[in-house]
């Protein structure tokens, strides 16, 4: 008999994505970033979430597959025209809502492709969204190397009045460059940093640090994965004060997360 052909690994998990996706199978969840001071929430960051045969599969599992695939590109237009559609209804239906920001994870596949801005400004106008009120997070997987191109894909969505952040800020070889080159309003803390603030001297020099740098250079921290009440005091003692982690709330659907949002919209004053 002869051999079967050898699958490629992560063949089957890329057929079963092309199906989802074909299917609209994928969801999108929310999760608040809030204000440290005040615990009013301030963004929400669009998460992908794909459930196969009855459990989730993981975003760091999938979304690789989606970049190297090419799937990323229809994907993450419909991330964003999903986000920014709910938040646009969200600040038209809640009280206090009408500053609130939708935060998009921006791969550095999509960067690459040419027609992103164009595609950004069309969702845009159809979602009826401010551009102020859209902010594109991007890694250090937007590459460094084509400077050049990336810097004036940054510089055009910013003169658009989009918001963009450093997401997973310090966990790559060029975050500094990063801030020399680049465009942003925001750095997010890696969540790496955070998980031991509380103990970890060294952890809560970096945030500190990172804090004032960020401070010298006009920008806004958020703190990644804040899980308990003593990180969320020391993040603030730090000089952080802007967080998002499971403590105050897990990403959710559009439905579950609404009442929270009346609640945490509904507090005065904002960070
Ligand atoms: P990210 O953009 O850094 O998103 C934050 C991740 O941290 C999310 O993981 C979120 O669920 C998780 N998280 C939030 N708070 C806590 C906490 O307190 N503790 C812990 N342990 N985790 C927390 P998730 O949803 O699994 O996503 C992983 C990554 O996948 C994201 O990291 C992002 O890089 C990527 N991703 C997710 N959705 C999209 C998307 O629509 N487009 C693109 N391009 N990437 C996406
Ligand atoms: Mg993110
Ligand atoms: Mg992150």
């Amino acid at each position: 008999m002869p051999a079967l052909p050898a699958r490629r690994p992560g063949a089957s998990l890329e057929q079963a994505l092309r199906q989802a996706v074909d299917r609209q199978e994928l969801q999108v969840h929310y999760q608040p970033i809030f204000s440290l001071a005040h615990g009013r929430t301030l963004e929400v960051e669009a998460l992908l979430r794909w459930r196969k045969d009855g459990a989730q599969v993981s975003a760091a599992d999938f979304i690789p597959v989606a970049e190297r695939t090419g799937l990323i590109l229809k994907l993450g237009t419909w991330v964003l025209e999903q986000a920014c559609r709910q938040v646009a209804r969200w600040q038209r239906e809640i009280a206090g809502a009408e500053h609130l920001v939708a935060s998009v994870n921006l791969s550095g596949r999509q960067f690459q492709h040419a027609g992103l801005v164009d595609e950004i400004r069309r969702v845009l106008v159809r979602t009826g969204l401010s551009p102020e009120y859209l902010n594109l997070e991007i890694t250090e997987t937007v590459s460094i190397e084509d400077c050049e191109i990336a810097s004036r894909t940054l510089r055009t969505l910013r003169d658009c009045g989009i918001r963009l952040a450093i997401d997973d800020f310090g966990t790559g070889y060029s975050s500094l460059s990063y801030l020399k080159h680049f465009p942003v309003d925001s750095l997010k803390i890696d969540r790496s940093f955070v998980c031991s603030i509380e103990r970890d001297p060294r952890d809560a020099a970096i945030v500190q640090g990172v804090t004032a740098l960020a401070g010298a250079l006009g920008l806004q921290v958020t703190a990644e994965g804040i899980e308990s009440h003593a990180q969320w005091v020391r993040l603030r003692e730090l000089g952080c004060n802007r967080g998002q982690g499971y403590l105050y709330a897990r990403p959710m659907t559009a439905e579950d997360l609404e009442p929270v949002l009346r609640k945490s919209l509904s507090l005065k004053a904002a960070a």
